[in-house]
């Protein structure tokens, strides 16, 4: 067989199986691109799971007319122009695949009114793409901002299609992103719906405590205690502020384990383990935590560019954040006599 050059559209679906496995990694992709374009306000409008529709809309910066057909080809962003910004990525964003990959799987609609300098474009452009197949744009009308509007996932894909879940079950997982996603950017308002149900409704400018508190639930919010570290000359500038649950709160799952780097939603063993560790004696083995850590760090710290859905990271100096976290952590249910006296010596 003679060696060649994959089709764009061969390319782009490649991708799509590593970034865009569900319809929650669309949402994931497409809330952070709106947060990368300073959105304030983000609307994620859901049909039947997503199996039918996905909408985000938001008012951030928008794309220029002209761009529209680079936003939605691979490996074409705007967030990273030089190979050293790759060790300080100060975006959520950077790989320029999402658009690409999730046009080559779907029916999407791209409608965008751009804002430069201050100065909102006269009408938006409209793109649309199938596959591989591209309308010219067109002009219409619509406030600042972007709409993506994702339709018939995977119709090109049946291999693909047939993994779908559920519409319950496929709204579960995009549920879970837009709140963990929301946990990190308390500055933002979000609305979810579902079949046109309200699900979530979250304004601007709440404070990280009150962001929390609004996504918990009631039966936990009066369980959290908060807890920070200021003094962090010894972690390079590092910030770290968050709330715990109290012992008796303790979940069977990690569901209600968030952490956020930098205003990013990450996964992390390491530290989940040191939330655990701050917990060792007061609740049994088999639970979890509930708790939400916040970390602000120098971005050259965190090597976001190491897994395609970009969920994991890998920090420069773990041990560290691993001590911060649990110490703080500990220190909080010490102070609030929550720690059994003879475990003080640990
Ligand atoms: P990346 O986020 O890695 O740059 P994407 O494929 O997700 O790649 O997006 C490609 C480009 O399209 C982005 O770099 C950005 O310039 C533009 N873009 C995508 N979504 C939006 C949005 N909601 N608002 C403004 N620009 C956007
Ligand atoms: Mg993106």
């Amino acid at each position: 067989m003679k060696i060649r050059k994959l089709p764009t559209l061969l390319i782009n679906q490649i991708a799509a199986g590593e970034v865009i496995e569900r319809p929650a990694s669309i949402v994931k992709e497409c809330v952070e691109n709106s947060i990368d374009a300073q959105a304030t306000q983000i609307d994620i409008a859901i049909e039947q799971g997503g199996h039918q529709l996905i909408r985000i809309s938001d008012n951030g910066l928008g794309i220029a007319e002209d761009e529209l057909e680079l936003a939605v080809s691979p490996h074409a962003t705007s967030k990273l122009h030089s190979p050293d910004q790759l060790a300080a990525i100060g975006t959520l964003g950077f790989r320029g695949e999402a658009l690409a990959s999730i046009s080559s799987v779907s029916r999407t609609k791209i409608t965008s009114r751009p804002t430069r300098d201050g100065k909102a474009a006269e009408a938006a452009a409209v793109l649309e793409v199938e596959g591989s197949r591209l309308s010219p744009p067109y002009p219409a009308a619509c406030a600042p901002g972007t709409i993506i509007d994702v339709r018939d996932l995977f119709f090109n894909t049946p291999a693909r299609r047939k993994f779908l879940r559920q519409p319950s079950t496929e709204f579960a997982q995009i549920n879970e992103i837009v709140t963990r996603i929301a946990m990190c950017n308390h500055n933002i308002g979000f609305r979810l719906t579902h079949n046109d149900r309200k699900i979530t409704d979250l304004p601007p400018n709440q404070t990280r405590a009150q962001r929390v508190i609004s996504l918990v639930g009631k039966d936990i919010k009066n369980g959290l205690l908060e807890f920070s570290h200021e003094d962090l000359a010894e972690h390079g500038g590092a910030t770290l502020w968050g709330m715990a649950g109290l012992p008796e709160i303790a979940r069977a799952t990690n569901k209600f384990l968030y952490l956020c780097i930098n205003g990013r939603v990450i996964k992390d063993r390491n530290l989940i383990h040191a939330v655990r560790e701050a917990y060792r004696g007061l609740i049994p083995p088999e639970k979890t935590p509930v708790a939400a850590v916040f970390i602000e760090m120098p971005a050259e710290d965190v090597d976001v560019n190491v897994h395609p859905s970009k969920a994991e990271v890998r920090f420069r100096k773990p041990k560290q954040y691993f001590g911060l976290v649990r110490n703080a952590i500990r220190q909080c249910l010490l102070d609030n006599d929550l720690m059994p006296t003879a475990k003080l010596s640990d």
